[in-house]
């Protein structure tokens, strides 16, 4: 069996500060089966005994799985001097933690995951796992199958190596054109290096694939929800 100090249980659930939450439970908010518990030293058991907060039951949760769409403004970091980062968009989670799994430029919007699991995040970005992220953009210039072709034999980003094989489908062909993506490396700027390699802008940016998990389409901008077990055995 698990067994936790009572103030480290609460704070692993970001209840509060370490400090806070030893003055409250001092102050008897807090309770263990029922029974008030005024010992931030006591130590309860995981998954058996059950720990109340103002008459709120908090769950311990070792691991959180989050699916974001990301909107555009945030940047992928927990901490940032200047901007709003998209861990700033999680509330209502009881963790600390939380980061996310790889990055999006601060003005791509789309799927991201968000996790506690430095393990699963680990696997997800490591770069010989090849995991697919597919991207739907609008670019500027008319994307032929010229692109497609290009993007398919390995694009020149000015790196060591080609970008490998990526898969370009275009969905409309115009003045602005509208295409899907789909990469397996997740170099820095990528998708907009790739377009401006063959001498066109990225002027919209969505992830909307992610290891074969699609964005929810019920989740506007800045919402987030869990994922479901089902996702998350697929991710493992
Ligand atoms: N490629 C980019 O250029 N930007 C992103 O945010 C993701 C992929």
């Amino acid at each position: 069996a698990k067994l936790l100090r009572l103030d480290k249980y609460l704070s692993d659930m970001n209840i509060g500060s370490r400090s806070e939450i030893k003055i409250w439970i001092r102050k008897g908010r807090v309770c263990i089966n029922s029974v008030p518990c005024k010992k931030p030293e006591e130590k309860v058991e995981i998954n058996k005994d059950e720990v109340c907060f103002d008459g709120k039951i908090i769950k311990y949760e070792k691991y959180i799985y989050l699916m974001l769409n990301k909107p555009a403004g945030f940047v992928s970091a927990t901490k940032d001097k200047k901007d709003k980062t998209v861990i700033d968009l999680i509330s209502d989670i009881p963790h600390k933690d939380l980061f996310p799994v790889g990055r999006l430029d601060k003005d791509t919007e789309g799927l991201l995951l968000i996790t506690n699991h430095g393990e699963l995040a680990h696997q997800l970005l490591s770069p010989k796992k090849k995991i697919d992220k597919v991207y739907y953009a609008r670019i500027e210039g008319r994307v032929t199958t010229d692109d497609v072709e290009a993007f398919l034999s390995g694009i020149s980003i000015g790196e060591e190596k080609p970008c490998l094989p990526a898969k370009l489908n275009i969905l409309v062909s115009g003045d602005i054109s509208e295409i899907e993506l789909t990469i397996c490396e997740g170099k820095f700027h990528q998708v907009k290096r790739m377009f401006e390699a063959v001498g066109k802008k990225v002027i919209y940016l969505k992830r909307i694939s992610m290891a074969d998990l699609p964005l929810d389409p019920n989740l506007a901008p800045g919402e987030y929800r869990r994922l479901t077990d089902g996702e998350i055995e697929h991710l493992k």
